[in-house]
């Protein structure tokens, strides 16, 4: 009966009507196929009387974006639900409730969160979020302090390592963030307009030694339970609200991955301005919101962090003085180079972002990406002297 296949929408109907406590039989439901449909199914189920829905999201066992060739492991279905099952219970109901799941037919039933919107569809509209580096700051905070072994005894956190090993999804990363860019690749994408700016990246050995630093901890350093995609296409923003969905990269590794992530897309938003807006006024009034939202994240992390540590550390050895301090000041240098990372992946590598593809004057779309690879290169190299939030602020502002 639940043998793997992937669902059309009469049979994600039937499954949901079985879900106690939400359809009846009787109900006359409608579906609709949401995802953007790379690599996952999102059913978008409601009952028109009751005004009741839910989502259900079914791993495909192959990425689509290269056709049917390119094999993926269904176990991502569940890592991306136990992940959801976690985060929600750390972050206070920052991810969607998880109502139902079946690993065998790789799916999760989940709570709807249509009244949300994407947050890069909200930057790219010029949208503002006046919560967003509030929530964010907290749900990085609390996900990543209370799955680390500064929360966790180590066999615990031992234990619950062993269940995101997720190697077909940290492999994309590995290829695609941090090698690909800097080699001439098939999984490359990129105009010819700026190939000048892609050899360079190829040909910077001081680059690649940086880089090779940041894939070395991002291969080995299983610091703490990441989401391991954390985009503005990962985040439904209201004015009063913020969820992250889409946890499928999940991994045990290190914490500013997860907060140099959305910080890259902040950026690669902040250099799009010019594509997006008619005077030079506004253009500068967006790039001081958005610089500020950088700020206030990273900030809001950092106190929080501090708090959850100063309250609820169970390492003996976490209390030494001192220690705080450094492991704060490595996971800021560890943001700003993995953010680097994350620049330059979106404007040489596979998988672009629309803030910048979809400008429509090629003049400015093309100045967007210069500035884009100008940032994430300065980031990378001097990822390790960076001391303060203010430094990377910096960083970004004075690069053009
Ligand atoms: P993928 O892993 O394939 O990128 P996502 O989880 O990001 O899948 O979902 C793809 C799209 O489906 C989202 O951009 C959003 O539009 C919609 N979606 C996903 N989860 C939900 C949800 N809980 N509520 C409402 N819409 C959702
Ligand atoms: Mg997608
Ligand atoms: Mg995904
Ligand atoms: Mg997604």
């Amino acid at each position: 009966m639940s043998t793997y296949h992937p669902f059309n929408n009469e049979e994600a109907i039937a499954y949901v009507k079985e879900i106690p406590n939400f359809f009846s039989q009787e109900s006359n439901l409608v579906c609709r196929e949401i995802g953007d449909g790379n690599l996952n199914l999102v059913f978008h189920i409601s009952d028109s009387n009751t005004c009741t829905s839910i989502i259900v999201k079914q791993a495909l066992p192959y990425a689509k974006v290269v056709g049917e060739s390119w094999p993926l492991s269904l176990d991502r279905a569940r890592i991306e639900r136990e992940a959801l099952q976690i985060q929600y219970h750390l972050s206070q109901g920052l991810v969607p409730k998880v109502y139902a799941y079946d690993e065998e037919l790789a799916l999760t039933v989940m709570e709807d969160l249509s009244d949300h919107v994407i947050m890069r569809q909200g930057l790219i509209a010029g949208e503002k979020y006046p919560l967003f580096a509030e929530h964010i700051g907290d749900f990085l905070a609390n996900t990543l302090f209370y799955t680390s072994d500064l929360a966790l005894n180590p066999l615990d956190k031992k234990a619950q390592s062993k269940k995101f090993i997720n190697p077909d999804l940290c492999k994309i990363t590995e290829d695609l963030i941090f090698e690909d860019p800097y080699h001439i690749s098939d999984n490359n994408n990129y105009p010819a307009s700026i190939e000048d700016e892609a050899q360079s990246l190829r040909e910077n050995l001081d680059l690649h030694l940086e880089v090779a630093l940041l894939r070395e901890k991002f291969l080995t350093q299983s610091q703490a339970l990441l989401h391991g995609d954390l985009h503005t296409g990962s985040i439904f923003v209201t004015q009063a609200s913020t969820k992250v969905i889409d946890p499928e990269f999940a991994y045990y590794g290190p914490m500013g991955f997860d907060i140099g992530a959305i910080i890259a897309n902040l950026i690669l938003n902040y250099v799009a301005q010019p594509g997006w807006n008619d005077t030079e006024f506004a253009v500068q009034e967006k790039e001081a919101h958005l610089l500020l939202t950088v700020e206030n994240l990273w900030k809001q992390f950092e106190s929080s962090f501090r708090t959850l540590w100063n309250t609820d550390v169970q390492d003996l050895m976490a209390r030494t003085p001192g220690y705080q301090d450094l492991y704060v000041a490595r996971i800021l240098q560890d943001t700003v180079g993995f953010a680097g990372c994350k620049i330059i992946r979106r404007i040489v590598g596979l998988a672009h972002v629309a803030d910048i593809d979809t400008i429509v004057n090629d003049e400015l779309k093309e100045a967007a990406q210069r500035k884009a690879l100008a940032i994430g290169k300065q980031l990378i190299l001097n990822h390790r002297q960076i001391s303060s939030i203010e430094d990377l602020l910096r960083i970004v502002q004075k690069t053009n």
